[in-house]
């Protein structure tokens, strides 16, 4: 049913003191799809993400994840790659992988096999073992995100997921963000890069200075896009 929202928004503002870094967002994320926030730096978009996860609370306005007024009430069933990267640089690949999988109450054991199973099916099967300070940078990004889809989560936000990896890798991401859809899941992504949007998104939303100055299909959208924000054209 296509008139399910996996993620709403209405009206969401946030203050950081004086600073009004969202001024009234309002957001329809139709259930098993793509969808992508565009915005310049600075534009508001984490802030948004943060407050559709319920890791911050909104000054004002309401929002409600798959289904939840209360969004931490839906964390087993979500993934969040946030914008600043992190893992124990200690522990394996495998076990970063299955640490995540226990944060959000996937058995240890299954995120484990679940864990080997993406590493391999992701060129990263002989890292399994090593730790995660051995990896580059765009290889422990990798290791983060398959931690971030192992408990198999309904909805899974990503913040600026392209940034940092190389073009290769960034063909797998698209690859692997359409795979989880094909499957029901619903992605809602961040990204100041048009490109990644137009290929991968039905809708989308341009944020700039807080506010909502687009919201619809990728089509509609192509030729307004360059209007309304500066934003880059290449990946
Ligand atoms: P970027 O692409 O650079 O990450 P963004 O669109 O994600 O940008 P936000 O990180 O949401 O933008 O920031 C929006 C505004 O809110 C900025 O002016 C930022 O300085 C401010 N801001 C964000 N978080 C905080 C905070 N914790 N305290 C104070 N100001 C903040």
């Amino acid at each position: 049913n296509a008139s399910i929202l996996a993620v709403e928004a209405r009206d969401l503002v946030k203050f950081f003191g004086d600073t009004k870094a969202v001024d009234g967002v309002s957001l329809a994320v139709p259930a098993g799809s793509i969808y992508g926030i565009l915005g310049p730096n600075g534009a508001g978009k984490t802030t948004t993400l943060r407050m559709l996860l319920g890791i911050i609370d909104p000054s004002t306005g309401e929002r409600s994840l798959l289904g939840y007024d209360r969004p931490l009430e839906a964390a087993h069933v979500v993934g969040y790659l946030p914008e600043e990267r992190g893992l124990y640089p200690a522990m394996s690949c495998l076990e970063a992988i299955a640490f995540m999988g226990a944060l959000r109450g996937l058995p240890v054991r299954e995120g484990r096999a679940r864990g080997a199973e993406l590493l391999a099916s992701h060129g990263l099967g002989d890292w399994a073992k090593k730790p995660i300070r051995t990896l580059s940078k765009g290889m422990a990004q990798t290791v983060q995100l398959l931690g971030t889809i192992v408990h198999k989560p309904k909805l899974i936000v990503l913040d600026e997921p392209f940034s940092g990896l190389d073009a290769i890798n960034q063909e797998k991401l698209e690859a692997l963000i359409r795979r989880q859809t094909s499957e029901g899941t619903t992605i809602l992504f961040s990204t100041h890069v048009i490109a990644h949007a137009e290929r991968l998104c039905e809708r989308i939303a341009i944020i700039a200075r807080g506010k909502v100055a687009f919201e619809g299909g990728v089509d509609e959208a192509r030729n307004r896009l360059r209007q309304i924000v500066h934003l880059r054209t290449r990946a």
